[in-house]
């Protein structure tokens, strides 16, 4: 027995030092301050509510009353709320893109927020999502939250989105992967996402490269890293832009005249983006009236209405030969958030069209 003696002790001291570090860490848990998260809030469905009938008011509830339905977010974090807007997302334009902006890096500058999470309307929620991953300089989580039901519905998705974006915003293995889209229990790439569906909770996908991951109840899953640069890599983060340069987008279809491109040129446009049928095809006519844009200094970028798939240069159309830009992965409407942000960099066809092939 004498020689089992210094065994016993070892297990003894081993068994005490474990329990010494369990303390240690359940001290730790209850005592250290929660990560505190900056929310920005903008309106949508998520701060809608139902009005007489079938129909409801988008950005009529505030914030406050969003998050005391998830009273599960105080043992979370510590949630400072900021209206930046109160829209509907249809009405979400270049001004409040610029002041969203600014409010999200100031919270990003500072160095008490681990995160930060915007509250939006699922409408143009991908355009705002991937304006930021190139207008945002930090590597801290941006993770933007919507809902397809409003607050005041059956079964609102709302709060159980919100608690998955804070969860998100505060992990730091969020960190350094561009902006996020939170919604439905999954987590998407600001450059990727695209809302798909007019009503359903599952509206959102991810049609080229796929989910970021998963969110189940706040525990995180990631599949793996964002594919082109984002936030502290991107050249025009942090944004200093007072305004953003015009560009409308034209949709094509069977039997697209050029009067639509005439008309946007002579309103101004200094940039277009072509929703094109297939990958990025339009029609003779609408073509002619691109090349003659171009012409006369506009630069034309061919996207595709199909909702997914790339497209490429020369094709079944020479883009050489008409000075057109094509847009590679992304759709018309994130593509006219890039062409915005390199026209305002003062960047021509040759270098916007770079810019295509690394964001
Ligand atoms: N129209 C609403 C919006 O985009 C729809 C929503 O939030 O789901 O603000």
């Amino acid at each position: 027995m004498g020689h089992l003696q210094p065994r016993v002790k070892l297990s003894f001291c081993i068994f005490i030092a474990a329990a010494r570090v369990r303390l240690l860490h359940y001290l730790m848990a209850t005592t250290s301050p929660l990560p505190c998260v900056r929310l920005l809030a903008t309106g949508g469905t998520i701060a809608g509510a139902q009005t007489e009938g079938r129909g409801y008011a988008a950005a009529t509830i505030s914030v406050e009353a969003l998050l005391a339905a998830v009273p599960e977010l105080n043992s979370l974090a510590t949630i400072e709320v900021e209206q930046v807007a109160r829209i509907g997302s249809q009405d979400m334009d270049d001004t409040v893109w610029l002041q969203l902006a600014a409010r999200a890096q100031a919270a990003l500058d500072d160095p008490a927020i681990a995160g930060v999470v915007i509250t939006h309307g699922t409408d143009t929620m991908e355009e705002t999502a991937y304006f930021l991953n190139l207008a945002l300089k930090s590597t801290k989580p941006v993770v933007l939250v919507g809902a397809m039901r409003p607050a005041t519905a059956i079964s609102p998705d709302g709060p159980m989105n919100l608690y998955n974006a804070v969860a998100v915003a505060i992990d730091p293995v969020a960190s350094d992967r561009g902006v996020l889209v939170v919604t439905n229990d999954e987590i998407h790439f600001a450059r990727e996402v695209s809302k798909t569906n007019t009503t359903q909770v599952g509206t959102f996908k991810s049609p080229n490269r796929g989910l970021a991951g998963l969110v189940n109840r706040g525990r995180l899953h990631f599949f793996g890293p964002t594919v082109r640069r984002h936030t502290v890599t991107s050249e025009f983060a942090p944004v200093a832009a007072t305004e953003l340069p015009r560009v409308d987008i034209i949709y094509a279809h069977a039997g697209l005249r050029r009067d639509l491109i005439d008309a946007a040129v002579s309103a101004g446009a200094r940039g277009l983006v072509i929703a094109g049928v297939g990958a990025g095809n339009l029609s003779t006519g609408a073509l002619a009236a691109c090349a003659d844009a171009v012409r006369s200094g506009v630069l034309v970028v061919r996207s595709s209405r199909t909702g997914g798939g790339v497209v490429e240069r020369n094709i079944e159309i020479n883009d050489d030969k008409h000075g057109l830009i094509v847009a590679e992965e992304l759709n018309p409407q994130k593509a006219r958030v890039l062409l915005m942000l390199g026209l305002g960099r003062g960047l021509d066809a040759a270098a916007i069209q770079a810019r295509f092939m690394i964001y």
